[in-house]
């Protein structure tokens, strides 16, 4: 194109439809975080994280705030604002790509972003149609496959539901968060838990092998480890009962790294016993590195921070 037209478009279309306001480096240099500004100046945060393989993952927000208000989230106390559009989050993507072309002292050997997951601000499920897009959007026009691409989700059983009679919806990783298999504990953590959702999770699960026996490698239960509050023995023993009746999955341990909240973290030995106890009773569980602490990389954190 002429050096003439490039200029011209360059100024009348914009390259992302998202601008980074503060972009913050971890000390480790292995997680970095930024708030990006979107067109009508709402904003969303997004990280960039290198996993212990050296493989390099991003984080996307798919609205602004988010109306689940679970009570150990900083998203949750802001209350939901708008969903993103499938642009809006394909440009998450975007930015950090150009990021690490930029720093790269090579550019023919710029580091690539491996995996993408829709854990940052807002329910994914509960913006559906931008979600779906925005992944056919990757799929389509990156180097990504969809086993490489995770939707973490609250467990919206509508959502859920409408997941698993959409042809089009995308052979992608699910994560459900779990937190508590302990009806009382996840309505308490959760708010948009309800008396059967456990129940009606278990049978979602069942139809959703039966129809996908080849993705249950890729349908994990997330479960965030909080002091006191769902890491006792009396949880381990819910949390083992719900495992053996959905059967062989995945349940990953999430150290908390919100630090301004009400809720602590697992204390180690706690933590420990937690998990001995599930793998003695022969559940598969990982535990998740934590990563960015010293930059607020819990979901909304930093953008409650900076508002404070
Ligand atoms: S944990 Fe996820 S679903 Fe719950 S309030 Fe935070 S962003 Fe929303």
């Amino acid at each position: 194109m002429p050096l003439a037209m490039r200029e011209m478009l360059q100024k009348k279309i914009s390259w992302l439809s998202l601008s980074p306001a503060h972009i913050l480096e971890s000390v480790k240099k292995d997680t970095c975080k930024a708030i990006v500004e979107l067109s009508d100046g709402k904003r969303v945060e997004t990280v960039l994280m290198k996993n212990a393989r050296g493989q390099w993952t991003v984080c996307v927000s798919s609205q602004v705030g988010c109306a689940m208000a679970c009570t150990f989230c900083a998203t949750g106390s802001m209350g939901f604002t708008r969903n993103l559009l499938a642009d809006e989050i394909v440009d998450q993507y975007r930015l950090w790509t150009a990021f690490l072309y930029e720093r790269a002292e090579d550019k023919g050997k710029a580091e690539r972003i491996s995996n993408i997951v829709f854990m940052g601000m807002g329910e994914p499920l509960a913006n559906y149609d931008n979600v779906k897009e925005s992944i056919r959007l990757l799929l389509a026009h990156t180097d990504l496959g969809p086993t490489h691409i995770t939707v973490s989700t609250v467990g919206l059983l509508p959502m859920l539901r409408k997941v698993l009679r959409d042809p089009e919806w995308p052979a992608v990783r699910l994560a459900v968060s779990l937190h508590s298999a302990d009806a009382a504990t996840r309505k308490a953590m959760m708010p948009s838990s309800f008396d059967t959702f456990l129940e009606d999770l278990i049978i979602w699960t069942a139809e959703y092998f039966e129809k996908h026996e080849s993705r249950r490698r890729h349908l994990t239960f997330e479960y965030v480890m909080l002091s006191k509050v769902n890491d006792t023995e009396h949880h381990a023993e819910a949390l083992i009962r719900f495992a053996r009746r959905v059967g062989k999955v995945r349940i990953n341990l999430i150290p908390y790294n919100f630090t301004g909240s009400v809720y602590r973290d697992s204390l180690p030995a706690d933590f420990a016993r937690f998990e001995a106890l599930l793998k003695d009773a022969g559940v598969t569980v990982t535990r998740r590195r934590t990563m960015g602490d010293d930059i607020a990389a819990a979901c909304g954190q930093l953008i409650v921070e900076k508002k404070a």
